[in-house]
């Protein structure tokens, strides 16, 4: 079973390392996370994992471009005077809210009182909303309170985009944005991409990065947050041809999540109803996290949206030629735009179980096991020393210092042998190793599955070995 409660996950979180509040020793900066040493394995691991799946392939090429960018490209973008979310205000409790998240909790109360018709009539509504007093009409329609008050304000529209100076002049010829997402760092080098790489349409073009948004309100532990990081990938295509490779990209990222143990039953697609003015079809992967669904990727198919209003704000030419056919025109888009924290908390969420087992000597214990991919495991082997003498710990260290050059690893002598296999667990290494007397007169030493709980006497020679096969796809 996953975890069902938030609060185990950000506990065990901050106790093992994963994730810290920003700047904690001075109060903390809401809404901003930084990742300790196991969270920024697990981090750079779901970063290589999708790397090595969206760009170890002919049609898809790797970009990294600055977070600072031309202001002009975010009126092109539209993100200047459309990037904004619907805020309102309680005026008696003095609380800020976004809107629509306003009504989507309130939906989820009703549905845990049973409430389902009532929820299912507001979120058809919600979902056809098409203007700020429309959200109010409906947050006074359903009586939603805050705190017990209902004396809210018109509701308006907040840019989430942070803004700055570029240079040492502060005037507004020299504001930029900390970029809110990371696409238009992919639109913006579309030609200089596809002419250096010799790529042909369709194409791609991903990316990994940091982005920022002054997000009303944050919560849910990293889920909403006002520095995070997103993974996302542009594929141009003729126009035309882009329902096909919607289909196919999202089955492909759905399978990406599959494939690092997140089962079909926990995720799923949520159409979107209401498209974004340069969408013509629009999904949200979603996953089944301890509050519900929420979303954490984004698939749109964008039109040629991006690439004609650079082409028309940059005056410079976006077009494919396509010399085979004789003829050119500006791609069509697909994005698939997924969040690096947030898919961590939901691989998280996912693995996380507390069990019932039985121990060495037959006592019954429990456990908190994070059952992590592979490949995502912060820390792969641990290496122990069954007890600190008779030169066990000098040659667990020698094993040791050989493993961690092919993994990361960590060596542990502290304690009894039930309490270091608890401490992995938690943190969800793959295999402990001990070595014991065995070890020292015959060269064997015991490898321990960490979800099996299983041990197995192998060849001290042998670990790497052992670990690669199990784990080759
Ligand atoms: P939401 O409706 O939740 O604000 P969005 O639809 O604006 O999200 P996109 O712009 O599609 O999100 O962003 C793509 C992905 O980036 C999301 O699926 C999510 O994984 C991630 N993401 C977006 N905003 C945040 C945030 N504030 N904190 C963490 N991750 C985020």
């Amino acid at each position: 079973m996953p975890a069902s409660n938030l609060d185990d996950i950000i506990s065990l979180a901050k106790r093992k390392g994963f994730i810290f509040q920003s700047s904690e020793i001075y109060g903390g900066l809401n809404g901003c996370y930084d990742y300790g040493p196991l969270g920024v394995e697990l981090l750079n691991n779901i970063k290589q994992s999708w790397w090595k799946s969206m760009t170890y392939r002919e049609d898809v090429e790797g970009i990294d471009a600055s977070i600072l960018m031309h202001p002009r490209v975010w009126d092109a973008s539209g993100h200047t005077s459309q990037f904004s979310d619907p805020m309102i205000d309680n005026k008696t409790t003095k609380r800020r809210f976004r809107a629509d998240n306003l009504i989507e909790e309130h939906i989820q109360k009703l549905r845990k009182k049973g409430k389902t018709a009532i929820a299912d009539e507001l979120e058809k509504k919600l979902d056809a909303v098409q203007n700020n007093s429309e959200y109010y009409d409906l947050i006074i329609g359903a009586e939603i309170k805050d705190e017990g008050s209902a004396d809210w304000t018109d509701v308006k529209n907040f840019n989430l985009m942070f803004k700055t100076f570029i240079g040492p002049v502060e005037d507004s010829g020299a504001v930029v944005y900390l970029r809110p997402e990371s696409a238009q760092g992919i639109f913006v080098n579309f030609k200089n991409v596809m002419e250096s790489a010799r790529q042909k349409v369709p194409f791609g073009i991903a990316q990994i990065g940091k982005a920022f948004r002054n997000e009303i309100n944050t919560k849910n532990f990293v889920f909403r947050t006002r520095e995070f990081e997103q993974m996302e990938m542009q594929y141009f295509v003729k126009p035309g041809e882009e329902m096909e490779a919607f289909e196919k990209w999202q089955e492909t990222r759905l399978d990406w999540y599959r494939g690092l143990g997140i089962p079909s039953d926990r995720l799923r697609v949520k159409p979107h109803e209401k498209l974004a003015h340069y969408a013509n079809r629009a999904a949200d992967i979603e996953y089944n996290f301890p509050f519900g669904f929420g979303e954490i990727e984004g698939i749109h198919s964008r039109t040629d949206f991006d690439l004609s209003k650079h082409q028309e704000f940059s005056g410079k030419k976006l077009e494919y030629v396509d010399t085979v056919n004789k003829e050119r025109y500006v791609p069509y888009v697909i994005e698939t735009s997924g969040g690096v924290t947030r898919s961590l908390m939901a691989f998280l969420c996912e693995a996380y179980e507390k069990e019932q087992i039985t121990d060495d000597k037959g006592r019954e214990d429990q456990r908190a096991v994070l059952r992590l991919h592979y490949d995502l495991a912060p820390l792969k082997v641990a290496v122990f020393p069954l007890v600190n003498k008779e030169g066990m710990p000098e040659k667990a260290r020698a094993i040791f210092n050989d493993i961690q050059k092919s993994y990361k690893a960590q060596y542990d002598h502290a304690g009894a042998i039930g309490k270091r296999y608890r401490r992995q667990d938690e943190v969800g290494t793959p295999y402990c190793v001990t070595i014991d007397g065995d070890t020292m007169e015959s060269g064997t030493v015991t490898i321990r599955d960490r979800d099996t709980m299983a041990q197995e006497t192998i060849s001290a020679d042998n670990i790497k070995q052992y670990i690669e096969n199990q784990n080759s796809a």
